[in-house]
């Protein structure tokens, strides 16, 4: 049986922004002429709302959101301290009123023209829809090289990610319901909103380069964040280390049985070359083992305490 035809929605589009000064009014000019053409097409039923989610912003972003908030359709929303990016994300996503939420970058790196078509796809029974970058051109080649070996990895994890999938997608009051009961702390969005299930779609885009600014995603934040992808999804990694400690121990059986024939034998071995190499490298190995069975340790060590996902200091509303 198909669904009921859905009725043309209301929308919002829901924007993380960290000290992005510099390319706000362009954001949402641009917001504001799309919201016009998307009633205009009948796309939506009402003028779309601008939620601005301020990341702890230590320049003038929170500002300008405000003064936007007089004159435009813009909600702001003020988290208390920088949180990162996905927490600022769902602050916006849990806040937002809308039958259908679009979550994009302050920087307009996701191509506007790419909503039209998500609305689309929802109209045409879709709750989620997903932006899918059709090329890496304006990455660096580091950016490029890492990311794929990143969705590589993740698939062999055993974690269902959409590749070159980042936060440019579309969701329905639905799907904002089913994520809302998720109460996790490890916030890593692109993997829970896949797990929600829902009918989904994608749509291909083209990432342009940043308006203005510099990238807010310094080497560090792009490591945390693929760490927090694989121990949020995968345990993995965790029977990968009893794996390699049986393979150590076996081989190391293997290893006395010999040295003890060599001994009976009359061989003795002399050289301490290889149990000094084998110290080293079991060292090693065992410490890299304790790493991961203490990166999934913190993580339910913050799971346990159940602090809120995101503290909102206010917004433009009250
Ligand atoms: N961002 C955020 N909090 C942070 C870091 C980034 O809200 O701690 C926002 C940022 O303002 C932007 C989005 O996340 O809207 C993506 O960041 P950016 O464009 O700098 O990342 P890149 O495109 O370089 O990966
Ligand atoms: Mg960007």
């Amino acid at each position: 049986m198909n669904a009921p035809p859905k009725t043309i929605p209301t929308l919002a589009f829901v924007v993380p922004c960290f000290n992005e000064e510099l390319v706000l009014d362009e954001l949402i000019k641009q917001l504001t002429l799309l919201s016009a053409k998307l009633l205009q097409s009948g796309l939506i039923s009402q003028e779309a709302q601008i939620v601005l989610v301020d990341d702890g912003s230590v320049d003038n972003t929170w500002n300008m959101v405000e003064t936007a908030s007089v004159t435009g359709n813009v909600m702001g929303i003020k988290l208390a301290r920088n949180h990162g990016h996905q927490p600022a994300l769902l602050a916006g996503l849990m806040t937002a009123k809308a039958d259908i939420l679009v979550s994009l970058d302050a920087d307009l790196q996701d191509d506007l023209e790419a909503i039209p078509k998500m609305i689309e796809a929802y109209m045409g029974g879709a709750e989620i829809v997903f932006g899918v970058r059709s090329s890496r051109k304006s990455d660096t080649w580091f950016k490029r090289n890492s990311a794929r070996t990143y969705y590589k990895m993740m698939h062999y994890l055993g974690v269902d990610l959409i590749a070159d999938h980042a936060d440019f997608r579309l969701m329905g009051r639905k799907a904002i319901n089913a994520l809302r009961e998720y109460g996790e702390v490890n916030i890593f969005l692109r993997g829970l909103i896949k797990n929600l299930g829902f009918p989904t779609s994608t749509v291909e885009y083209d990432r342009a380069a940043r308006v203005a600014g510099e990238t807010k995603y310094p080497f560090r934040k792009m490591v945390r964040l693929a760490l927090e992808g694989v121990t949020s999804f995968s345990v993995r990694p965790l029977r990968l280390v009893a794996w390699a400690g049986l393979t150590i121990a076996l081989f190391s059986f293997i290893y006395v049985g010999y040295a003890v024939i060599m001994r009976f034998m009359g061989h003795s071995v002399s050289g301490w070359a290889s149990i000094v190499a084998s110290i080293y490298m079991l060292g090693g190995i065992q410490l890299i083992a304790l790493g991961v069975i203490g990166e999934y340790l913190g993580k339910i060590y913050l799971e346990t305490k159940k602090r809120p996902q995101f503290i909102i200091e206010k917004t433009t509303a009250d």
